[in-house]
């Protein structure tokens, strides 16, 4: 595929200062839409689109929360890396563990942190909720995201156990989420997580409502959460 990174995107990498790293995503974008045949991976099939869609989307997160150091970073449903291995490209002191419930997407995971020799990247072929009761990980991240797997409540509720006290967890989002943030609130309040930030984030040609959601886990998670994957999603907290 083409060797060609678009002026847009090539900005974006600028701006976090990492254009250097643009040969590194353009492999993961050809090793991405080569797999997707197959492995059904993305329904973002435009080359330029991946650029500025998934790998740009993602690395915004760096516009809230951007630390030197071996910081402990956890992506929920992270399916083919988004926004987990982007930032892993952008900070490879950062250790980043990835969690996916689909087993070829976490085929293609190893397959992709392997191809660039990436260090400090764990990929897990498990369940959210299952995986936040197990003491390795229940409250051991600074920073905790998940893109595009849930609505807010349920999201804060997986998140929230693995994130230290005093740690951070970022949701993007999209769209109207005046009701949704509303209940977002009211979790947050059940699993010591506290609402700190909606900041709009903009991408070169995109006009379509990104935001990301702030939370700071003032206190560790109630051992009683997350509940069931069903519990979650039909009695959210
Ligand atoms: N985060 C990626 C992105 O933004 O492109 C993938 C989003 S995809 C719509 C949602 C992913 O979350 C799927 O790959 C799905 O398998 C995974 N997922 C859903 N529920 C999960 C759970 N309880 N634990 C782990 N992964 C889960």
């Amino acid at each position: 595929m083409s060797e060609e990174v678009s002026t847009a995107f090539q900005a974006g990498l600028t701006h976090f200062g990492i254009a250097e790293s643009a040969a590194a995503f353009l492999r993961y974008r050809d090793e991405l839409l080569a797999w997707n045949s197959r492995f059904n991976l993305t329904a973002i099939k435009d080359p330029e689109e991946v650029l500025l869609k998934h790998f740009l989307d993602s690395l915004t997160l760096l516009q809230v929360y951007d630390q030197p150091g071996a910081i402990h970073v956890l992506d929920i449903g992270t399916g083919p890396g988004f926004p987990g291995l982007p930032l892993k490209i952008a900070r490879p002191d950062w250790h980043v563990t990835l969690i996916e419930a689909t087993g070829k997407k976490t085929t293609f995971l190893r397959h992709i942190v392997d191809t660039l020799q990436l260090t400090n990247v764990e990929v897990l072929n498990v369940r959210a909720e299952e995986l936040a009761h197990k003491s390795p990980y229940r409250a051991q991240f600074d920073l905790v995201t998940a893109r595009a797997v849930a609505a807010l409540p349920t999201l804060l509720e997986c998140s929230a156990p693995f994130c230290r006290p005093g740690g951070t967890i970022i949701l993007p989002k999209k769209g109207e989420l005046a009701d949704e943030i509303k209940q977002g609130k009211r979790t947050a309040f059940r699993v010591g997580s506290h609402f700190q930030q909606d900041i709009e984030v903009t991408i070169p040609g995109l006009d379509d409502g990104r935001r990301l959601l702030v939370w700071e886990q003032q206190r560790l998670c109630p051992p009683q959460y997350p509940r069931s994957w069903a519990a979650m999603t039909k009695q959210p907290l």
